[in-house]
């Protein structure tokens, strides 16, 4: 049995005090001991304050990028061991607005992996095809050639040890959630494609979804066999929304 998992991708949003506020009532309803992992990722400037917050609560921290080197002169850059160091357990890899927007292809994004994994970090590798892509029938091989390169550089048993979220990236941020339907058969997909090489570990994936999830949809996306729970974007940032979302995750 999978054991279901949220994580909250605050992305570029939140001041110190803002931040502060949504943790602390994060942290005092979800208790010590949730029926499902909790997550929170926020932006790196608040890692440290917030890692104090969590401690000793049921709810975890993760950080939403990581550099792929290990230190040096890489300005702007954070290490896993950073990561490690100030509390995080957990670092979002390949997000669909770090591979669009700065450009990061399948092998920076493997590399990060690779990386995040040496440093003790639980990678939550995010997959996803782009509307285009899907329209024009590219949709699994897109998703295919994700999943392919981290499995090649970091193999099977690492990618079924981390986590894994397929966000469709014309649901991010647009309102537009797949239906349970749709996300159901791609989720199916990508564990068909890792049971190719290991049918025993590819039972033990957890595959989130991602994609304009909120507190309305939430049950009823969990509600399909491979979907174990969500990441979820916009709907993180408001304490009952995110409660209610790891309500139905529980
Ligand atoms: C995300 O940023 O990973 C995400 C899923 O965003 P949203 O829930 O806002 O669509």
């Amino acid at each position: 049995m999978r054991r279901n998992f949220v994580a909250g991708n605050w992305k570029m949003n939140g001041s110190l005090e803002s931040a502060n506020a949504l943790v602390q009532a994060l942290v005092s309803s979800v208790g010590s001991n949730p029926s499902a992992d909790v997550i929170i990722c926020p932006p790196f400037i608040h890692l440290q304050g917030v890692a104090a917050l969590v401690k000793g609560s049921g709810v975890s921290l993760g950080a939403q990028d990581l550099s792929d080197q290990e230190a040096g002169a890489f300005t702007g850059e954070v290490s896993g061991a950073m990561l490690k160091d100030v509390g995080c357990d957990y670092v979002i890899i390949g997000h669909s607005e770090r591979r669009t927007l700065y450009g990061e292809d399948d092998a920076l994004v493997s590399k990060k992996f690779v990386h995040a994994l040496a440093e003790g970090l639980t990678p939550i590798l995010c997959v996803g095809e782009s509307l285009e892509e899907r329209e024009s029938g590219a949709m699994e091989a897109v998703i295919a050639r994700q999943i392919d390169a981290v499995l090649s550089a970091a193999g099977v048993q690492a990618l079924c040890d981390s986590v894994i979220a397929y966000e469709p990236v014309w649901a991010i941020g647009t309102g537009m959630t797949a239906t349970p339907e749709q996300a159901q058969e791609v989720h199916a997909f990508i564990r068909g494609r890792i049971a190719a090489v290991d049918a025993a570990a590819a039972e033990g994936v957890r595959i989130l979804y991602g994609g304009s999830a909120n507190a309305a949809n939430a049950a009823t996306l969990f509600g399909q066999p491979d979907i174990d729970g969500g990441l979820i974007g916009g709907a993180s940032l408001k304490a009952e929304d995110f409660l209610t979302i790891c309500a139905a995750a529980a």
